[in-house]
């Protein structure tokens, strides 16, 4: 067998749908770091982020104002943001529960916050022990307060919930649009305990997409059954505006037991952009070289195939 070259490769036409270019959003540092047991120097995090805004990340969340004693990996989010680069090409966004998270976050300089929404009531209890409509008020409350600040909405478990099992797609879109209505700059649509697969994230993306055209939309997946990948390539086909992603693919899934595959990885999401020719503003080496030092920093692999591509071969292309 030969290699055909690139010129042999008929060409695909991609959906109308596309959007011209994808942000990735980093969340390695808030939702893969808080399952890990080995805890971060605020320093390290502060340079890790720097390295990320270097690869060409421009939306990096650094971590949570949430209860220290809840989340203690998290505690140090004001001193990470007091550290990291000041650059007007990068955001910096926090994780915030309720009306003190809003303003400690604010205090503190975060360039965009975001407040998390279950699909379910169940999983909104477990999570922060109130309703879904209080939740949305959280929202609305925390729109009002945050001015300029952008205020985005995570829809949590919108695919599969762990304790209710799967989201009718219907109820999860319903709720996208009221938290677009709600005054969200954006809206994440989560694949928390990465059990979504591509024709249910397509289907929901183009319903909300439908409804709520103008949107900024995003989505999370985790990797837990070998599906991110996949998942993220028919959100774009139907017309994400971004995707999160973690850098090594750090972190893991609270629902599926030790040793789950975390978020999708970063390197994989990007090489994945690569490939199909969609741009992410993003150099796929200079990023997986943070993978590598973040390993260094951890002490233990991390899933990215991409990453122990580069480390093998020097490039992760
Ligand atoms: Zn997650």
């Amino acid at each position: 067998m030969t290699d055909r070259p690139v010129t042999d490769r008929p060409v695909t036409d991609r959906a109308a749908t596309v959007r011209p270019g994808v942000t990735v959003t980093e969340v390695g540092l808030r939702d893969g770091l808080q399952l890990e047991d080995v805890r971060l120097a605020t320093e390290d995090k502060a340079r890790l982020v720097g390295a990320l805004a270097e690869a060409g990340l421009r939306r990096i969340e650094v971590g949570s104002f949430v209860s220290a004693k809840a989340v203690p990996s998290m505690a140090d989010t004001g001193a990470v943001l007091a550290l990291v680069p000041r650059r007007s090409d990068v955001e910096y966004q926090v994780l915030v529960a309720n009306e003190r998270g809003v303003d400690d976050a604010l205090a503190a300089g975060a360039g965009a916050l975001n407040v998390v929404v279950a699909a379910t009531e169940t999983m909104n209890q477990r999570n922060v022990r109130r309703s879904v409509d209080e939740s949305v008020s959280v929202l609305a409350d925390a729109v009002k307060r945050a001015g300029d600040v952008p205020v985005a909405a995570i829809l949590a478990v919108a695919f599969r919930c762990p304790y209710e099992g799967p989201v009718d797609p219907a109820r999860a879109r319903v709720l996208a649009e009221r938290l677009v209505d709600s005054g969200a700059a954006r809206v994440t649509l989560a694949d928390t305990i990465g059990a979504a697969d591509p024709d249910a994230v397509r289907h929901l993306v183009a319903a909300v997409r439908e409804r709520r055209p103008e949107v900024e939309l995003g989505f999370h997946g985790h990797d837990t059954r070998g599906l991110g990948v996949a998942n993220v390539l028919a959100g774009v086909e139907a017309g994400l505006d971004g995707v999160d992603a973690s850098v090594g693919g750090l972190g893991g899934c609270p629902f599926a037991g030790r040793g789950a595959s975390g978020n999708v990885a970063s390197e994989e999401v990007v090489g994945l952009l690569d490939a199909v020719g969609i741009p992410s503003g993003i150099d796929l080496d200079r990023l997986a070289a943070v993978g590598a030092e973040l390993e260094d920093l951890l002490g233990h692999p991390l899933p990215s195939r991409r990453l122990a591509l580069y480390k093998a071969t020097g490039s992760a292309r």
